[in-house]
This record gives C-alpha cells, structure tokens and sequence, in this order.
C-alpha cells in the first residue's frame, strides 16, 4: 500500500462518516421527524455538511492527492484517488467568488421558481434561468478541457463517455422509431380498463404487500428499511444499511407498487457493492444512468412482464380478494401497460417516458449551443410536445416549469433517465441470451439473475464507468437499439394481440 494513500485514509474516512451521519439525518426528517423540526435540524446539517467538505478540501489532501496521483496504488485506492480528483477538479477550477455567487443565486432561483410554477407565469423564473445559464456557460469556459467542450462538460458530470454524439444518436432514432409507434397504436387505448386500479385499496394492506413484493424481488430486509415519502428515492449509509421510501394512495393500487419495485431495484446494486469499497468515495452505484438502469430493469422489463407478473397478481389477490375478484392476471397486465401521451414527466409511461427527457434534451442543447433565448423556451418547449408526444401544455406550471432541476444548475442530467431505460433493455436483451430468464420470472426465481448482476455491476461500485462495465459483460458498449425493438416488441404485442 503506498503511503501518501495511508495518510490520506483518515480524511477519506471522515468524509465518509459525516457523510453517512447527514444521510441518516436527511432520511429521517424526510420520513420520521416532526413538521417543526426542519430549521433547527437543517442548521445542525449545514454544519456537518461543511465540516464534510472541509475534511476532503484543504490543502493537506491536495498534497496529499498530488502525491498519490504519481504513486504506485492497488486498482482499488487508484479508483479513489481519481475520483477524488475528479471532485477537485470539478471545483477548483471555477473562482471561489463565483462559485458562492452562483450558490447565492440557486437559492433565490428556486423561490423564484416555486412562485413561477404557484402561479403558472414563466416570466418570474425567466431572468433568474437567464443568469443560471450564463453562470453555467462560465462554468463550462473554466471546465472546457481537450476532449469535452461546451454541454459535454455538464453531460460528463453525471455520464461520463455519454456526449452529445452518442445522445444525439440515440434521441435521434427514438424520434424515428418511436414517435410513430405511438401515433400508430394510441387509438386502441379506449380497449384496456384501467379503471379496476381506482377501487379502494387499504393502505395497511398495500404496505404489507409492498414489503413482501421488495423481498420477492430480492431486496434484502435485514440489511434495510423502507419507508413512505411524496416522492420515492433510495438512500445509502452504507451496504449493510440501504433505505428506500415508497408512497400509497388507497385508490391507486399500481403507484405503490411499481415504486416499490423501482426502488427495490437502486436499493438492490447499494447492497451490493464490494465489502472493501463501501463507505469509500466509489462505494456506491457508478452513474446515475447505471443506477436507473437497474431500478427500470426491475420496474419495467421485469415488474411488468407477463411472466413475472403471475405469481405477483396471484399474491395481489390473495391480498384484495374483494376488489380483485373479478380481474384477470391479462387484464392487469395490460394495465400495468397502457400509455397515454402526457405533459408531465413524473406521470409519464414507460412508452412516452424518453420522449419527455428528449424534449430537455434538445433545448438543453440549444441553449448551450446559444441557439435560443430564454425567453422563447416555453414557445419552444410547447412545440416539442406537440411534435414528440401528440400534446400541448395548457400553462407553463405544466409545461416549461414542471421541474425544479434547472434552478439549481442541473442541466446534463435529465439523459441519465432515458439512458437508463435503454441500458436495461440492452442488459435484459442480454440476459436472455445467457439463462431461460423469462421461464425464471414465471416461478420467481431470481437467483440467477441476481447473481448475474451482483456479479457483474453491483459489487464494481464507481470503480468501473457504464461503458466499462457494458464492454465487460457484453463485449459491446451502448446500443439503443435493443431500447427500440424492446419497446416495439412489447407494445405490438399488448395493442394488436387481438387483431
Ligand atoms: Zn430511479
């Protein structure tokens, strides 16, 4: 072990341990603390979250992560330098004055936001997105390096070797694949009831399934917990400790549980991270495209798979015998699959799903292309629905401003959600070829499937990227392709069986 590694282990691990603490913190206001505990619980959670960062920025870790960047390191310590260093890098290239400026400015930008969505006025938001943008063209100026340049910056930070070229590639087929699928099969909706889904169902009766649905799909209960939140997510304090949240409505039977199902699946790659990476900086999922990649694996290829859904409709019944008696595991099924072209992202459908983050995408684009000015996006953004999903916004709370993400800088990060959907499918694809996979979906069997991906991505954690880890279980890297058959094969199948 080298030894400006050993020395910077302690900082490394304290890091990690108010890391850890402001997780639990975080979890529990967000599920158990009372109404009135956030402005005392959030002062205390400032100070560890700056004393986290001060552990890992100061000068003594710089020398230190200098010294090791020229040192022999195990495969393991290297992955930690470099991330270490990408943290770095991403930070200390940008001005301090600017940098705390920009913070200053996301916090008033989404106040500003929270008013313009309250009232369904873009033109509140508008000036405060026109100087986030121009903050994050600054950002990029300081970034820009020999091989990414201008919306590549933004893109690597959350999906490293996915750049305009390959997303563009990939929109540009789910636009000429998809779009007309859509147009092709959405007069056939009127044929499937959905309706069944909107009797009444109690709530403590879904919490008992939801529990028994996560361990059916292997979320280990003794080495997490689940709780309830408006919006489901999954939280780590370290391998042996993962915590997802799921939501009930009494008449929304399907909400709870592909939530469960889709955080089961984030919940699943935490657990399995190596023993010797957790609680390190590449103890957790590789991407967020990854991690999406597996809770959709289970949400969609599996969760709402025929096969699948046998036994899981057999167990629903048992549990609501009375509202389910006269519904067939078929018409579940179709269910749990119609699509309906929307305006909202979070309702959307596995179907439309992509389109969503295509629209994000292509104005993304062109606002870092500067190709657009603020002020025409809600026109821009409107046209888009129109062309890609059939649908235009009535307002802008339900069209341009429906999501918080850009008032806090995130651009580059919606791809990550559509990426992972076609990850999944490639990864389904590929497991098909490999195990009688959809035979084990029929009687529950998961073993194999977990021990594929175990083996395969989650015990990696940060120490291998996406495509990495694609080339070494597949020999290929990303394709989209098996996201469009997939996606054909299937709703072909639901909508035209009875042709
Ligand atoms: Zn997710």
């Amino acid at each position: 072990m080298s030894k400006s590694f050993d020395l910077l282990k302690p900082y490394l691990d304290k890091s990690a341990a108010l890391d850890m603490a402001l997780s639990a913190l975080s979890f529990d206001f967000d599920t158990t603390a009372p109404k009135k505990a956030a402005s005392y619980t959030h002062q205390a959670m400032a100070i560890l979250s700056k004393e986290s960062y001060d552990a890992l920025m100061n000068n003594q870790v710089k020398e230190l992560l200098d010294k090791c960047l020229n040192e022999d390191l195990t495969t393991k310590e290297k992955a930690i330098v470099l991330e270490l260093q990408k943290i770095y890098d991403k930070l200390i290239k940008i001005p301090s004055e600017l940098y705390n400026e920009n913070r200053k400015l996301e916090r008033e930008a989404q106040l500003a936001w929270e008013e313009a969505k309250e009232k369904s006025d873009y033109s509140i938001f508008q000036p405060y997105l026109e100087k986030i943008i121009e903050n994050q063209k600054a950002f990029i100026k300081y970034r820009e390096d020999d091989q990414l340049k201008g919306y590549d910056v933004l893109l690597n930070d959350y999906e490293p070797g996915f750049t305009v070229e390959v997303l563009d590639q990939f929109f540009e087929l789910l636009k000429k694949e998809i779009v007309p699928l859509i147009e092709k099969v959405k007069n056939k909706n009127h044929k499937i009831d959905t309706s069944f889904l909107n009797r009444d169902f109690d709530i403590e009766k879904q919490r008992e399934f939801s529990s028994w649905l996560a361990n059916y799909v292997g979320f280990d209960l003794s080495r997490g917990i689940i709780k309830e939140s408006v919006h489901p997510y999954t939280t780590q304090l370290h391998k042996n400790d993962v915590r997802f949240t799921t939501h009930y409505y009494k008449n929304q039977l399907d909400s709870a549980i592909y939530s469960t199902i889709h955080e089961s699946g984030h919940a699943k790659y935490e657990q399995g991270i190596a023993d010797n990476l957790t609680l390190t900086l590449v103890g957790s999922g590789t991407s967020m495209g990854m991690h999406e990649s597996q809770s959709r694996f289970y949400e969609n290829c599996v969760g709402r798979n025929k096969n699948f859904l046998g036994p899981v409709f057999n167990k629903l019944k048992e549990t609501f015998p009375h509202q389910l008696s006269d519904v067939t595991l078929l018409d579940f099924y179709k269910a749990v699959n119609k699509f309906e072209p929307g305006r909202i992202r979070i309702e959307a459908d596995e179907l439309t799903y992509s389109l969503h983050i295509m629209v994000r995408y292509q104005i993304e684009k062109r606002i870092f292309n500067g190709e657009v000015d603020t002020v025409d996006l809600p026109t821009l953004w409107n046209q888009m629905y129109q062309e890609y999903l059939g649908v235009t916004p009535k307002n802008d709370a339900e069209g341009i401003l429906q999501d918080v993400h850009w008032s806090g800088g995130s651009f580059g990060y919606f791809p990550s959600y559509a990426l992972g959907s076609a990850i999944a499918a490639q990864i389904y694809n590929h497991l098909q070829l490999l195990m009688p996979i959809e035979e084990m979906l029929t009687t529950g069997d998961f073993d194999k499937i977990d021990e594929y991906l175990q083996t395969n991505i989650y015990q990696f954690g940060k120490t291998k990227t996406t495509q990495q880890l694609l080339k070494d279980m597949m020999n290929q890297s990303f394709d989209s392709s098996y996201y469009i058959k997939y996606l054909k094969d299937k709703y072909h199948a639901i909508y035209e069986e009875e042709e």
